[in-house]
């Protein structure tokens, strides 16, 4: 049985609840794009995800991610509590099922920044999630951008570069992705998503 509490609507509850997929390689500034979208559309939430990564200094428990052991994952993964995961780099990744729920039913846009993997299986289960792609404007940006991070050896840095090339191809070959956004300037991809989200919130009209 389903919490009442869960279906309790609160004042600012809307119907038009939308999942909103962002995707992109690392180092695209898909982060920054992600939590803009966040800041320029009111009543978005962020997904947190879980994982088994170990935290880096930047990272704030519960607002990037939910640290777990990768023996808590998989135990949470077995009963069914993540709506997708994925390995990246060796670690795992999942999205809370229960939370998008919640918050989808209360007309929120829910935001998922997953990577490919985790897409293609969003869209299985739920084919009305509107999904984005980050794309650099070239490799070469990419691999200048990625090094100029300094938060990674070179040997990472090429590994992040060949997952990304990969990444790009598979977003590609797939048919989740609605829109593909060059980030060449950040303000503009910033508003070009938004505005791609505005719209198709207008298009559902709910
Ligand atoms: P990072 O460890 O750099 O924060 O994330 C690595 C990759 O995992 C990124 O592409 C990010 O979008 C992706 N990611 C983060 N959380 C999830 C998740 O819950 N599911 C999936 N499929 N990918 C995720």
């Amino acid at each position: 049985m389903a919490d009442p509490a869960t279906h309790a609507r609160l004042a600012t509850d809307t119907d038009d609840g939308l999942l909103l997929i962002i995707s992109g390689p690392s180092g695209v500034g898909k982060t920054t794009i992600t939590r803009g979208v966040e800041r320029a559309i009111p009543g978005s939430v962020f997904s947190v995800s879980c994982t088994s990564r170990p935290p880096t200094p930047a990272d704030v428990e519960g607002v990037d991610y939910h640290f777990v052991s990768r023996d808590e994952f998989k135990r949470l993964e077995a009963r069914g509590e993540f709506l997708e995961t994925a390995e990246v780099f060796g670690n795992c990744y999942g999205t809370p099922r229960k939370w998008v729920d919640e918050q989808l039913r209360r007309g929120r846009l829910v935001i998922l920044e997953i990577d490919v993997q985790g897409a293609i299986q969003v869209k299985r289960a739920m084919p009305e999630a509107f999904a984005i792609f980050i794309l650099p404007p070239s490799e070469d940006v990419l691999l200048a951008r990625l090094r100029s991070r300094k938060r990674e050896s070179e040997e990472i840095i090429q590994r992040r570069f060949a997952e990304a090339r990969k990444e790009i191809a598979t977003a590609r070959a797939s048919s989740v992705y609605d829109r593909f956004i060059v980030n060449e300037r950040l303000d503009a991809a910033l508003t070009e998503a938004a505005d791609a989200v505005k719209a198709e919130r207008g298009k559902r009209g709910r």
